[in-house]
């Protein structure tokens, strides 16, 4: 039988802060009284008075008109006890993220409100499972877990623990639609979808940065040239680096330490120095008065340097680009479309599409560069040469991929470089969480897109790119480190030999 909640059910929001004042406003704006409590004196109150004042700030830009400000204001119920709430139909439980206080709240609901009343859980970590355990009706109980700032984000991830009964996340589903969200179904495991898919956009890059294979304003400026809104480094500043910290661990402990998410020593020893980013003044960027964050060179076209023999390898869209770039820039070429890489040959030397291999496992004169994903011309794309090839090798192959019309970004010769790297671990994590029933492919993108603004979802990577070629990038990861963080998804293997044959 399906469960409804309509604009009659009264909700009663249970924490004040940043989370559950903005849960407040999104809900009285959709209509439904709205009761809000917390257990900080007068942090009910205040946060109404805040709300008043984001509200005014919509009315004044022209966003609500001044009587719907005025209504869903109106709709907000301070409390200071919760005996107050017994006629709540829905409970958003927004309070501090401890599994026993989270547990003893509900216990306390079960007995104050009717019997189907919904249990909902903002946490962003906790399992919503071992939140139900105890409770009298654990069916009712399941996550709504929203994003921060919660009125401009889209996002709402619809969390099923063991016991929630589908038809109470089905409520809560076409109840986050209602309330202008985009819900996504997720099984209760470590991290959700977000920040479980998320992690390798912060561990592979902080890896790079222990490796000292390059520096944080080229990975950021590299992984902006795909789209991302903010490189790693930049937005792990952002965040705060105790609090990305705390959820690695938190998403390392639960999933038994599996080495896949094994924390990074260079953001511990951040976190241990107080160097927090943007909210402490420093982190992997200064952010003091008088400081210049450091850029990459812009883009400057070359001249095409002198070669006898110019011959473009492969024949996928990165070697149909690199021909059609030469054809722009005029230089006489052959193209071996056979050819087992990608990339171009300039007499000796090899300048090759990165298939996870460093350079120096390939050859002499060999470079090898980054995935480019991005059509705009002279975006930053990172490059790496052999430790045996001549001193002139990064000049020459930095000249070549400007001719390409690149903005080449010279880094250590580290497997897989920067966004192949990424990019591939990316869609490794959500082909995971798919096989194992965390969500769908369609509810990743959707999530990833969201959630944390990702400029295109991994499947939708995975679609316009080739599952064999993320799997030997992932194999060659592997085979370099020699641990079990780059083990391939079973999900993708078996993708990978399904478009073989
Ligand atoms: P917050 O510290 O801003 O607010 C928590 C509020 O809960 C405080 O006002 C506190 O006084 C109150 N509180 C604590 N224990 C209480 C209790 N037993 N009963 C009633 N009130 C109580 O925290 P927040 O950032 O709003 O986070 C709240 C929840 O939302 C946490 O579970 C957190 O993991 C989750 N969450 C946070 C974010 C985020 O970006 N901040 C995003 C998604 C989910």
């Amino acid at each position: 039988m399906s469960i409804s909640i309509s604009k009659d059910t009264a909700v009663l929001v249970v924490g004040a802060g940043i989370m559950g004042a903005g849960i407040a406003q999104i809900a009285a704006q959709a209509g439904h009284t709205v009761f809000l409590f917390d257990t900080k004196e007068n942090a009910s109150v205040d946060a109404k008075a805040k709300l008043a004042k984001t509200l005014e700030g919509l009315v004044s830009k022209g966003k609500l008109d001044a009587s719907t400000a005025e209504q869903a204001l109106g709709r907000i119920q301070p409390l200071s006890e919760l005996d107050k709430a017994s006629s709540a139909g829905l409970v958003v439980e927004a309070i501090i993220e401890n599994l026993e206080v989270k547990r003893g709240l509900f216990k306390q609901l079960e007995g104050l409100l009717g019997k189907d009343a919904i249990l909902a859980t903002n946490t962003s970590s906790i399992s919503v499972t071992a939140i139900a355990n105890g409770l009298q009706y654990p069916e009712r109980l399941v996550g709504m877990h929203f994003f921060n700032p919660v009125p401009l984000m889209k996002l709402v991830e619809v969390v099923s623990g063991l016991q929630t009964k589908p038809e109470v996340a089905e409520a809560i589903f076409e109840l986050s639609k209602a309330w202008g969200k985009v819900p996504v179904h997720a099984r209760s495991t470590p991290g959700f979808i977000v920040n479980r898919i998320a992690r390798p956009y912060y561990a592979e890059n902080l890896a790079l940065l222990h490796e000292q294979a390059v520096q944080p304003h080229v990975l950021d400026a590299c992984l902006r040239a795909v789209g991302f809104r903010m490189g790693p480094c930049e937005l792990m500043d952002l965040i705060g680096l105790d609090t990305n910290y705390s959820v690695t661990r938190s998403v390392y402990e639960a999933n038994f330490f599996d080495k896949r998410y094994v924390p990074s020593a260079v953001q511990r020893d951040l976190v241990d120095g107080g160097l927090f980013g943007r909210k402490s003044g420093q982190g992997f960027y200064d952010y003091r008065e008088g400081t210049v964050k450091p850029e990459i060179t812009s883009f400057a076209p070359a001249d095409v340097p002198a070669a006898d023999k110019v011959q473009v390898h492969g024949k996928c869209v990165v070697a149909k680009r690199l021909a059609e770039a030469l054809t722009a820039a005029k230089v006489s070429f052959t193209h071996e479309s056979e050819s087992a890489w990608t990339g171009l040959s300039i007499d000796d030397a090899q300048l090759r599409l990165t298939d996870g291999r460093p350079a120096s496992q390939l050859g002499k004169e060999v470079a090898v560069f980054d995935l480019p994903i991005s059509k705009e011309p002279g975006q930053a794309l990172a490059f790496a040469v052999s430790n045996r090839a001549s001193a002139e090798a990064a000049d020459y192959a930095a000249a070549w991929l400007r001719v390409l019309g690149f903005n080449p970004q010279p880094m250590a010769d580290s497997p897989a470089l920067i966004v192949a790297r990424t990019l591939s671990m990316l869609i490794n994590e959500a082909a995971d969480a798919v096989q194992q029933g965390v969500c769908s492919e369609a509810g990743a993108d959707a999530a990833m897109k969201l959630g944390v603004n990702y400029p295109a979802g991994p499947f939708e990577w995975l679609a316009n790119w080739d599952a064999g070629k993320i799997v030997q990038i992932l194999d060659h990861l592997e085979a370099f480190y020699r641990g079990e963080r780059y083990r391939v998804s079973p999900w993708l293997r078996l993708k990978a030999w399904q478009e073989v044959v």
